[in-house]
């Protein structure tokens, strides 16, 4: 049976499990899009994007970041987006993570979701995910490994960035190389117990910033905020979840985040129909313009019935 909305918004993790189950399967039917526009219509959450390389400390700290949300009673759902291609160097993602957070506390949900093969942004399932998330808890977190360009896939479904850089590295030369330093609205240092190599990487971070130019107003006027912490020792965590609400703060004055929020629904609707039903159908789709508000689940269906004729 499908899940309902009231059954989702009760906070309970199998209504929950239920529904992701259900999107995953049966994505295009009628009941789907239901579900989704009801969830896409009632954003609660604070969407944040955690990624970085493979080893610089994200499971770690995503679990001390989990803890310190809940010890300040806020819900949280996790999305950790497994490469599937490359499934080298140990535990998944979700496993890790969950093997930090407390399997009886309700108000912390962990799901792991396979990265597909995608040329850019996240899988169409996993934005659904999010978008179910979004509905049920005060923030969600999606963990995503980067290499190279990947670290910008994330950017396309979250309301803030927050990449992760490893002292000794090379990851900030590579930082400013790949281009992707206006995508980070917080760079998170860790490993700050390497003590000089951590205060390294953070001035080079900063200076890269500069030199590019990127901040401050990468993004509609925020200033890239870096920052360091050793998630092993518990030390910066509450600088970043500082950091995390004053990004919040500035997206929600002045309408940035319904803006930002929009812009990605209209990308992933143009993507969804292109993955569908290929170039020839975003052709005779025509025009996916989304009036304000409208849910691109519901439109979806619509041009997929529109295609069928
Ligand atoms: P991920 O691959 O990005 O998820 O990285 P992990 O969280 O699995 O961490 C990779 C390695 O770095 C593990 O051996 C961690 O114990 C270690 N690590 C994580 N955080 C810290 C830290 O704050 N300081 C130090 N010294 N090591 C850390």
């Amino acid at each position: 049976m499908a899940t309902s909305f009231d059954d989702l918004k009760s906070g309970d993790k199998s209504a929950l499990a239920a529904a992701l189950a259900q999107i995953e399967a049966n994505s295009g039917t009628e009941a789907t899009a239901d579900l989704l526009s009801r969830a896409y219509a009632a954003p609660r959450a604070h969407v944040v994007g955690v990624t970085g390389p493979p080893g610089v400390g994200k499971s770690t700290l995503l679990g001390k970041l989990i803890a310190d949300l809940r010890g300040s009673g806020r819900t949280v759902g996790v999305i950790a987006v497994d490469p599937s291609s490359k499934r080298s160097g140990g535990a998944l993602l979700g496993d890790r993570i969950r093997l930090a957070t407390d399997p009886d506390d309700n108000g912390v949900f962990v799901r792991s979701m396979a990265a597909r093969d995608r040329l850019g942004g996240l899988a169409e399932v996993t934005v659904a995910a999010m978008v179910l998330m979004r509905a049920v808890y005060d923030i969600v977190l999606i963990e995503t490994v980067g290499v190279g360009q990947s670290e910008t896939d994330v950017e396309t479904a979250v309301d803030t960035v927050v990449f992760c850089v490893q002292p000794g590295s090379g990851d900030s030369l590579q930082f400013m190389k790949a281009g992707i330093i206006e995508i980070p609205d917080i760079v998170a240092v860790t490993k700050s117990d390497m003590e000089a190599a951590a205060r390294q990487a953070k001035s080079d971070i900063i200076g890269a910033i500069r030199v590019t130019g990127a901040a401050p107003g990468g993004t509609d006027g925020w200033e890239t905020k870096v920052l360091s912490l050793s998630a092993l020792h518990g030390r910066g965590i509450g600088d970043l979840v500082a950091a995390l609400a004053e990004h919040r703060e500035f997206l929600a004055s002045e309408g940035r985040l319904e803006r930002k929020r929009a812009a990605q629904a209209q990308a992933w609707l143009s993507d969804a129909v292109r993955e569908r039903f290929g170039r020839e159908g975003v052709k005779r789709a025509g025009k996916l313009d989304l009036g304000a508000g409208e849910s691109p689940f519901r439109r979806l269906v619509g041009v997929a019935r529109s295609l069928a004729r």
